[in-house]
């Protein structure tokens, strides 16, 4: 537990499930405020208000599209007549499609890139500003992806998104270190949330991806949710510019685990 985390206040993007939602419960958990944001999936908001209040904390959710200006200060406006301040932002909601890059429109090209890298930069751009404006040492959290390194056929759009929000995530911490603002990404590998939840479904697309783990298993979302905790929280104060991954070594080039290559 991080004792300085207690009752200060966290956004939480896309929380009505998934990683989000693991997130928002596990900053609930540490005793922080949390607005929990949500798409179109109202009830599981209210969902992940209840595990957070039942893990300790206080939650409260609006509906907003993290990928337009008006979404994220609709965030914005929320927390501060919910709980008065914002000390952590995190950029989680994330959207993905598999096509062939041929085939694949400008349309859904800018669908993803407008969540996926728009979103992270108005929502790391409104939390900057909110520090600034108060003199606050804040911290953004950024959900980035092992794509962020690892090439991805069929999801360019996500691939490149990842490694922008990569380059955005380095670029801010160094833009805003001097102020006293942390600002870092968190890269997931194969996790256990709704967005995989049919393929991990199929034993053989299952057994498929645990081969590119080293680990040889697929991640939990309380994985995740305990690297974002360490990184809002002071025990990482001098963490500012860092992609973390949590992936069970699938960064780590699987293919020469055994000696070949
Ligand atoms: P998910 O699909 O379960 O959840 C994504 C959330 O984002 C949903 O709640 C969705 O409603 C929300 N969202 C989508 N578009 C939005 C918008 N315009 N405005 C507001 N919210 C929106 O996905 P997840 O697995 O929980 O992934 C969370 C983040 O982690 C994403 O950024 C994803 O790219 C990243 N990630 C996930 C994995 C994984 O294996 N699950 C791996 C690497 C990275």
């Amino acid at each position: 537990m991080y004792e300085d985390l207690h009752d200060k206040t966290a956004v939480v993007t896309g929380s009505s499930k998934g990683l989000g939602a693991s997130i928002a419960q596990r900053l609930g958990a540490e005793g922080m405020n949390i607005v929990v944001n949500y798409h179109t999936d109202e009830e599981g908001a209210r969902a992940t208000i209840r595990a957070i209040e039942d893990a300790g904390g206080a939650g409260t959710a609006i509906q907003a599209d993290v990928s337009s200006e008006a979404g994220i200060q609709a965030l914005r406006d929320h927390a501060l007549s919910s709980f008065g301040g914002i000390d952590v932002w995190v950029n989680n909601a994330g959207v993905e499609s598999e096509m062939p890059s041929d085939e694949r429109t400008v349309e859904e090209w800018q669908r993803v890139i407008d969540v996926n890298l728009t979103g992270v930069f108005i929502g790391s751009r409104c939390a900057v500003r909110h520090f600034l404006e108060f003199g606050m040492s804040g911290v953004v959290i950024n959900l980035s992806s092992v794509h962020e390194a690892i090439p991805w056929p069929h999801f360019a759009d996500y691939a490149a998104s990842k490694a922008g929000v990569g380059m955005l995530t380095k670029t801010l911490a160094l833009e805003y270190a001097d102020r006293g603002i942390r600002v870092n990404a968190i890269a997931p590998g194969a996790m256990n949330t709704p967005i995989n939840a049919a393929k991990f479904a199929d034993p053989k697309a299952l057994a498929s991806t645990e081969k590119l783990v080293p680990m040889h298993r697929i991640g939990e979302p309380e994985d995740v949710a305990a690297a974002a905790a360490w990184l809002a929280s002071e025990q990482a104060k001098y963490v500012t510019g860092i992609t973390l991954y949590v992936d069970g070594g699938m960064t780590l080039y699987p293919g020469f685990q055994y000696g070949e290559g």
